[in-house]
């Protein structure tokens, strides 16, 4: 019999995800990753959990499953969950069109419009002229991801029994042999997350997908004075990006006039999400510009882009830039997720958009699912 039943390589939150999903059914799980501690995707996003805005079907579905998973793991791992809902504030009349259009989908359940007064009570700063109207979801959870994924990893480790290697490179995965640069680990399963590295194992099989990459910039925006958000804040850009809403055939006006008046925010695939973290200050961001390798470098011009958004949505005079950083995922072309098959013991799992911290739950119970048969919690 193999030490473990199964073996994740990658410790991001997809990683997590199936190790959890695996533990709960009684499984022995080994997580494996190359780095000292997890470093990609997983620990530089917002940390928002967002289910309104993501693309009608399957994701927005496992987004409302991973969501609720969130909200149990959060409480029982003592991971703080720092704002609940979203406002998306809207300043033309084009958005309030998309706004109306979106509440009146599935998706729209829960969700409702409101005035600007209305939306200043969970976002005092909230610049009336920035929001004649806004969408309000109280579907959103958020945690600090650079805590959060650490969190997750002791709790699973001490409640579960997961067992951890970090700062162990996988090479080769056929199992009962799991290679990695430090010797073999014996499992029956094997499940790869391997986040946007596409060439370290199955490079054939995932360069079927046609992956690249997306590079982010990300900012932490401390206020002068204390503010208190009750809720992430979005603007009309969003509603011009997020596939949930710009998909919907009422966005097409919205999504003209945003590239006529802000052409370079749209070509540098700015938006605006802002999240307040426990010490007041907000994560802020983003940009996305797609590669097979994003230089690393964070231009001035993109960040002032996703700033002057900032401050168009925000009445936060002299705040100041804390922090700045970059991130990527891996992107598709034609999906927002793969799931591959090389075997019939084996899966590799990678989400090809950025929305895996919103979904991952919901994948997690979904390959557990096909690779050992449905069934509950043992
Ligand atoms: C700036 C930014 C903002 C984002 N905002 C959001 C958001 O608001 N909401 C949302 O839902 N999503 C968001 N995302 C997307 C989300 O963060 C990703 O979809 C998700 O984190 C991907 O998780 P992952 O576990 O697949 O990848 P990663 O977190 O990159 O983890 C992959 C892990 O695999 C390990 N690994 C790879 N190959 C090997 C190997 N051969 N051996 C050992 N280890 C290996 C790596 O070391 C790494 O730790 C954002 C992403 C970024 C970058």
């Amino acid at each position: 019999m193999a030490a473990y039943d199964l073996a994740v390589v990658g410790a991001g939150i997809l990683g997590l995800a199936h190790a959890l999903a695996a533990a709960r059914r009684g499984k022995k799980v080994i997580v494996i990753d190359r780095d000292a501690q997890a470093n990609g995707a997983s620990v530089r996003n917002f940390g928002f959990v967002t289910v309104s805005g993501q693309q009608a079907g399957d994701c927005w579905k496992l987004a409302r499953r991973a969501r609720d998973v969130w909200a149990e793991v959060a409480r029982a791992a003592g991971i703080e969950v720092l704002l609940r809902g979203l406002v998306l504030a809207a300043r033309h009349p084009e958005s309030e069109a998309v706004i109306d259009a979106f509440l009146r989908t599935e998706m729209g359940e829960g969700c409702r419009k409101l005035t600007a007064h209305e939306a200043q009570a969970h976002v005092p700063q909230l610049r009336t002229d920035a929001a004649k109207v806004a969408l309000y979801s109280p579907h959103e959870i958020r945690v600090e991801s650079r805590e959060a994924i650490p969190r997750l990893t002791r709790w699973l480790a001490e409640e579960w029994g997961v067992a951890f290697r970090f700062g162990e490179a996988v090479k080769a995965v056929a199992p009962p042999v799991i290679e990695t640069a430090s010797g073999t680990i014996d499992a029956e399963t094997a499940i790869v997350c391997p986040g946007d590295d596409f060439v370290s194992l199955f490079p054939e099989r995932i360069s079927r997908y046609q992956p690249t990459r997306c590079k982010l910039q990300m900012l932490r925006v401390v206020p002068a004075m204390p503010v208190s958000f009750r809720t992430a804040v979005m603007s009309d850009l969003g509603l011009g990006r997020y596939l949930g809403y710009c998909e919907l055939p009422e966005a097409e006006s919205l999504k003209k006039r945003l590239d006529a008046e802000q052409a370079e925010a749209r070509a540098n695939g700015v938006h605006l999400i802002v999240t307040q973290s426990a010490d007041g200050s907000f994560v802020v961001g983003d940009s996305h510009h797609y590669a097979p390798t994003p230089d690393p470098f964070g231009s001035t011009e993109v960040d002032n882009l996703i700033l002057e958004e900032f401050d168009r949505v925000l009445d936060l005079p002299g705040r100041a830039v804390r922090e700045r950083w970059i991130g990527t995922y891996a992107s598709a072309p034609d999906r927002w997720r793969f799931t591959d098959r090389p075997s019939e013991d084996v899966r590799i799992v990678v989400v090809t958009a950025g929305c895996g911290a919103s979904t991952a739950f919901g994948i997690g119970e979904e390959t557990i699912a096909d690779l050992f048969g449905p069934g509950g919690a043992a």
